[in-house]
């Protein structure tokens, strides 16, 4: 066989027109989520409130497989899709391994990530329903910024509560959204009750992603013509992100390949889900059985120190309950650099493949990660994030695996953004002050001591 390129594009044309819903093909589905007063299960317009209709709608779809992308949003996509399909011979080299790796690079576009797929439905169906303006909350601001760009194309204003932490941590980020025309609030901040009554409790915190998403929703109540946007573990979401899997499965089919493994970093869930989304389908349906990897932060370890459990999530507890594994929305993580890693749950859809046998997962400390992005950038030459650099982790992992075993196999793996805003970060590694703090069973403890007793 010729030799594959090192990159692989589809053509515009060959985009996907739709996403694939993975629940339609799933054997169980995941527990339903709770409405929070009266701990039923949730009803789509118990969720009207929150989101817009048609986003409740595909959040409670468990049959519909596939899902046409509008128009508006297949336009906007055009801008920075398709994304490359990479294979990685530089660093197959440096490692001398027998494996091929590929890895699919969201990182193409202002926001830096792979949210701005999610980001585009969310602003496009909010317009579409006659709304004004949108909030949401952003760890280490992709999401705000994902979400600051899809708004002012589709013309809508957003309000980003941003993790008081990466606030500090990243000025910039703020400016960023700004120039898209988005207001920024610190949090917690004393412009909600729910940031106002965390404030009171510990006036030094650093912020969480429960905690901005609590301020973000507060917010989106008061004004009918508005409403919230959640980047990260909402079933609507996996099926957005779907585009990525749909789009590495469709290049890797031009050049005559399948995955053995796909591995991607886990936060809330959104990018693996949406890589995995249709070998997933695959191994549900009996055609393939690649492993799929979930690689997340030691310092947040929801999937492989979690609890199975119904949870909020939110840190003020106005959300539905879901069933996923979480430590405990109460759980604040340590100020690790993997911001958009710093969540206390995980997607539900991925918990329950999680739970059911279907995934695997491991953990890794901040230095190791930092190591694997190093390599990555001096021999890949794409600087990337330090979320992505978990699923790096985890590539150079099984690609040693196979030196020692010899073996060919076929790692894909999701790099899901770049670097530029982390360069403390970068600069902590390299001095060599940087900590790996992992929670002990203790702090763990306070995490689930604070889940709510409905299970
Ligand atoms: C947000 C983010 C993640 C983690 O979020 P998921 O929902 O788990 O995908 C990973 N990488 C980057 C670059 C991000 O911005």
């Amino acid at each position: 066989m010729a030799k594959v390129p090192y990159k692989t594009y589809l053509t515009e044309e060959e985009m996907p027109k739709q996403w694939y819903n993975v629940r339609a093909d799933m054997k169980e589905q995941h527990d339903p989520m709770l409405n929070p007063g009266t701990l039923q299960p949730l009803k789509t317009e118990d969720l009207y409130p929150i989101f817009c209709e048609e986003l409740c709608k595909q959040e409670m779809d468990t049959t519909t497989r596939y899902f046409d992308i509008p128009e508006e949003v297949l336009d906007y996509y055009r801008t920075f899709r398709p994304s490359p399909l990479i294979r990685a011979y530089h660093l197959e080299k440096a490692l001398d391994t027998p494996a091929k790796i590929y890895f699919k690079f969201e990182g193409n576009n202002t926001s830096g990530s792979h949210k701005l797929n999610a980001a585009a439905a969310m602003a496009y169906y909010a317009k579409e329903q006659g709304l004004s303006s949108l909030t949401t909350e952003t760890g280490a601001g992709q999401w705000g910024t994902a979400l600051a760009m899809a708004c002012s194309h589709f013309g809508l204003d957003l309000t980003v509560f941003m993790v008081k932490v990466s606030f500090n941590q990243k000025p910039f980020r703020k400016a960023v959204m700004e120039t898209f025309g988005s207001k920024i609030i610190p949090s917690p901040s004393d412009t909600t009750e729910v940031g106002r009554a965390i404030l009171a409790k510990d006036p030094n915190t650093g912020g969480s992603l429960g905690c901005a998403i609590s301020e973000a929703i507060e917010l989106s109540m008061k004004d009918g013509k508005c409403r919230y946007a959640l980047g990260s573990v909402l079933n609507q979401v996996l099926l957005s992100q779907s585009i990525i899997g749909l789009e590495s499965k469709l290049a890797m089919e031009k050049i005559d390949e399948y995955p053995d493994m796909v591995i991607g970093c886990a936060g809330g869930g959104s990018n693996l889900g949406g890589l995995m989304a249709p070998f997933m389908q695959d191994k549900l349906t009996g055609k393939a059985n690649p492993r799929i990897i979930a690689v997340e932060p030691a310092s947040c370890p929801s999937l492989t120190r979690g609890k199975y459990a119904y949870d909020f999530c939110d840190t003020g507890r106005i959300t539905p309950l879901a069933k996923m594994y979480t430590l405990g929305s109460d759980f604040i993580p340590s100020a690790n650099h993997a911001g958009g890693l710093r969540y206390h749950g995980m997607s539900p859809i991925l918990a329950k493949l999680y739970h059911d046998g279907y995934m695997e997962a491991i953990s890794v400390e901040q230095n190791k990660v930092f190591e694997s992005a190093v390599m990555f950038a001096k021999k890949e030459q794409i600087l990337p994030a330090p979320e992505s650099a978990h699923a790096i982790y985890g590539a150079i992992q099984e690609a040693l695996k196979c030196k020692e075993s010899g073996e060919a196999k076929t790692i894909l793996f999701g790099l899901t953004g770049t670097g530029y805003f982390d360069m403390n970060a970068y600069m902590q590694y390299l001095e060599g002050t940087m900590t790996d703090y992992v929670p002990s069973e203790a702090d763990l403890q306070q995490g689930f001591d604070g889940l709510p007793n409905v299970n």
